[in-house]
Order: C-alpha cells, then structure tokens, then sequence
C-alpha cells in the first residue's frame, strides 16, 4: 500500500514520501523506520546517525531505562500498558527485560511531588502487585532485608513508598542493539552513520534532504527529525524543546552485595530525584531527576542563517571524554546513598555521565508536521521517558505523517505546546538549571 498523497495535508504535512531521511538512530528514529517500512515497503528509508546503533552518547543508549506504566496522567498510562504488553512479548527484547518491580518513595512534606506521589499511589494500589511502605524502616527494609539496621537520621528524606511488582527495567544498549538489526534486516531500510548532519537542506518553504559535514547531500521527499537532545541545532524550536543534561553514576559492587540486592525493585525518590536500579552486570546504577545542567553555545539560526540562536546542546563523553560529574550533583547523591544505601555513599564512583534529554516543558513529545517548512517532520521530544514507548512510537509518528494521528495526540505533541505549569509525567527537581561548562570536572 502506498500513501494517498491526496490525503496529507497540502500545506503542513508531507507529501510524496517515496524517500524519506530520518536523522537520529535512538528509540524515536529506529521505531519510525520500522513502522514506515511496514506500512509502506516501496518507501526507501534512509536512518543518518553521526554514529553507529547502538550510539554510545544517545539518550536511548546505557546500562538501563524503566519499563512501567503507572502514569498519572491517563493517556500516558493507557499508551504505556499497551507498549509494556509489547515490550514483555517481543521475544528478542525479553532476556534483556527484568520485572523486578518498582518502588516509589518521598519525603511525605507537602509539595507537588507528595502529590503526584500520592496520585500515582491511588492509581496503582487498582493494580496487581501493589504493595505499600508506610514508614522508613518498610522502605529501607524493602531493599536490604527485614534484619538490617536502620541509619539513624537527624533530617529523613526516604519516609514512605509504594511497589508497583508489574514494572520492569531493560537493558536499553540491547534493546536498541535488537531494534537496530530488525531494521538492518529491513530491505527498505539502509543506513548512512559516521557522519554529522550539517543542515537540513530547503528550498522555497520545503525540505529537499540534508547536507552532512562531509559535504555529501542526500535528496528526500521527507526529512524527519529525530535527532533528540541535538535536534534544537537543526530546527529552531524555541521553547518548545530544551537539551537538558542529568547526573548518571555507577557503582562496583560484590558478588556478594549483587546476591543481596539482587530482587531490589527499580527505587526512586519523588521528593530528591534520585533513581536507584537493582544490581546489573556486576554494578549499581543511580541517576538523579536534579535541575540539570545546559551547555550554551551560539549557532546560526537554520531558519535564517544570518542570525544567530543560543540554544543548549548536549556535551558528552565522546567528545569530552575525561568529564566527571559537577561536585555538588555528586554531594546530592552521597546524601541520598547515607540514608537509603549506605554501603555506596562514600565508596568510589566506576564511572559517571551527564546524559542529554530532549526536555519539553509539559514533558510531552514533538511530533508535529514542521509548522512553516514543509516536508520536514518532528519526533523528540522525549523528555525522560520515551524510552519505553520503542514498539509504537514510530506509529505515532507514521501516523501523524499521514495525517491520522489521534486528535487528542495531535493537540498533546503539536508544535505549540508549551507549558502548562504541570510536568507530571517526568517530573524534575525545581531550580535553574546549570551551565554545565561552569561545575564540570575532570578525571585525571
Ligand atoms: C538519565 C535518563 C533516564 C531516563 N530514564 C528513562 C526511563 O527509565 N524510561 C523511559 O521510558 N525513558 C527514560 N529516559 C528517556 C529516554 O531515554 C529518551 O526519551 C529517549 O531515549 C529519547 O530518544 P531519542 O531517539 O529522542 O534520542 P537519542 O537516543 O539521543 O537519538 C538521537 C540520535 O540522533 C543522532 N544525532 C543527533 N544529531 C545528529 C546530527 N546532526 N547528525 C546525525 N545524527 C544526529 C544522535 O547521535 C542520536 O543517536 C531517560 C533519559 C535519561 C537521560
């Protein structure tokens, strides 16, 4: 079946894709090429990436990503079951996947986490496998066994949870790896890694292909973006999206500590931000919901290259290999580790990374027809947690090339969307975020 050209809106949505450029090879772009594909196998697909699958500083690339789908806000959630069913059942994702369960823990002080807490609470003791801590020594006990001791605290931040059992986390570096050769395998679908894209070509008002570092141009009919936390140097986006860096450290542990902790549930803190993941591969994994960091850098405006934009864009281990995280992210997760894992909270970090977000200030993606040039298609926006919609976010954006999203999709991804005060879905610390170049360190 080819697409009906009559149907695609002719002045926003794209038309005549018989080649069609994705750039960026993480969750979003990876699921779009498939979905394309299947939908319409005499579209030649061409995936760009400045890297090969799995991309070593992509947001979709590391140890692991939580699969669960205990929203509170219900599309989220209807949308999260039907991809956590797909996840669980796709047979080349399960050895990678993990139901261990999650366990959501705050402070109990009243602010906007103790009530998204108390929300998501309420949705999940409706489900299976809900179980409640309703003091600090359940929440402490929940980890370390009912016999261990209790550090005593003058200030106590890990106070009461909830266990949602049908939550999972997955090995996110394999589970791209899988998506990668299922598109590999694809006929339509080929790939051009290595190289940058340095600007999406246009000519009067529409997309014509791209133009990579190389000097290399490749022609489409459609180009869609799905760069995630880079996307913002491409298209000029505003506010509607922001590259945000968070904290990410791992831990050595034992033999001995990973048979100890080994059925930990995924234990996140609502009120500090930190997540702690149970022990993988011989290592512990926490990452903190703080502020977050920008790295500010002025680039000419795609739009009208004679101006110039300040946007925030993402530095990395690739090509700032020696950067440790800033001190004070680093006090913040000791403080969390006394309380909660105090075996870590003074032991050396393995290793540590800012990883980027695509962060949009409601939390919901883009995708959305480009809103002035046509033949150009958004799919970012993914916040911190698209990652679990691998299996049907490339519909989402297939559909909306089509122009036959779900209205109520259509008026929740568009272009337009800025803030409505709540980010409820991927909630973050409040606070300025800061200029990473300022706090980084430096491994010696
Ligand atoms: C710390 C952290 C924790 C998270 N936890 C969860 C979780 O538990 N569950 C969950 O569901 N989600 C989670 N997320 C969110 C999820 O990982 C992201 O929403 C998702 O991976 C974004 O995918 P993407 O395709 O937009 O971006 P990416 O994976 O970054 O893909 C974009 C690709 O574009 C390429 N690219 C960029 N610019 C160019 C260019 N100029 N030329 C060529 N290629 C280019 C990049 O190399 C990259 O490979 C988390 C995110 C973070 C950072």
């Amino acid at each position: 079946m080819s697409i009906n050209h009559q149907e695609l809106d002719p002045v926003k949505g794209s038309a005549v894709p018989s080649k069609v450029v994705i750039i960026g090879a993480g969750v979003f772009g990876l699921s779009t090429a498939l979905a394309l594909a299947s939908r319409h196998p005499e579209t030649q697909i061409v995936v760009v990436d400045r890297l090969t699958p799995p991309v070593k500083d992509g947001t979709s690339v590391d140890t692991t990503r939580c699969i669960r789908s205990d929203y509170a806000d219900p599309i989220y959630r209807r949308l999260a079951e039907v991809a956590q069913d797909m996840i669980f059942q796709d047979p080349e994702l399960q050895p990678w996947t993990f139901k261990q369960g999650m366990t959501y823990v705050c402070d109990g002080r009243p602010s906007r986490f103790t009530t998204t807490w108390t929300e998501e609470r309420d949705q999940a003791r409706l489900r299976k496998g809900f179980a409640e801590s309703t003091q600090r020594s359940d929440v402490f006990h929940r980890i370390h066994g009912i016999d261990a001791v209790l550090p005593s605290m003058e200030h106590s931040d890990w106070n009461m949870g909830f266990s949602n059992m049908t939550a999972a986390f997955i090995d996110a570096e394999e589970g791209i790896r899988v998506y990668y050769q299922r598109c590999l395998r694809n006929p339509s679908i080929s790939f051009r890694c290595g190289v940058p894209v340095k600007e999406i070509v246009t000519e009067k008002g529409e997309a014509k292909g791209i133009l990579l570092e190389s000097g290399d141009q490749i022609d489409a009919d459609l180009v869609v973006v799905a760069a995630g936390a880079w996307s913002a140097k491409l298209v000029s986006l505003g506010q509607r999206v922001s590259p945000i860096g968070h904290e990410v450290v791992w831990f050595k542990v034992t033999p001995e500590e990973e048979a100890r902790w080994k059925n930990m549930s995924i234990t996140t803190n609502l009120s500090t931000g930190l997540n702690i993941f149970p022990p993988y591969r011989g290592e512990i994994k926490v990452l903190r919901r703080s502020p977050g960091f920008v790295n500010t850098i002025t680039v000419p405006d795609p739009e009208s290259p004679a101006e110039k934009m300040r946007i925030s864009y993402p530095r990395t281990i690739v090509d700032n290999p020696t950067d440790e995280i800033p001190w004070d992210a680093e006090v913040a997760i000791r403080k969390n580790l006394r309380e909660i894992m105090p075996p870590l909270a003074d032991r050396a970090f393995d290793r540590t990374k800012i990883c980027w977000i695509s962060t949009t200030p409601t939390a919901d993606f883009l995708i959305a027809p480009h809103p002035r040039l046509r033949r150009l298609h958004m799919a970012t926006g993914g916040s911190a947690h698209a990652w679990k919609f691998l299996p049907i976010i490339g519909d989402w954006v297939a559909d909306s090339i089509e122009g036959k999203l779900d209205p109520e999709l259509v008026d929740k991804w568009s272009f337009d969307r800025l803030s409505n005060g709540k980010d409820r879905n991927a909630p973050r610390m409040d606070g300025k975020p800061q200029e990473l170049n300022e706090v980084v360190r430096h491994r010696l």
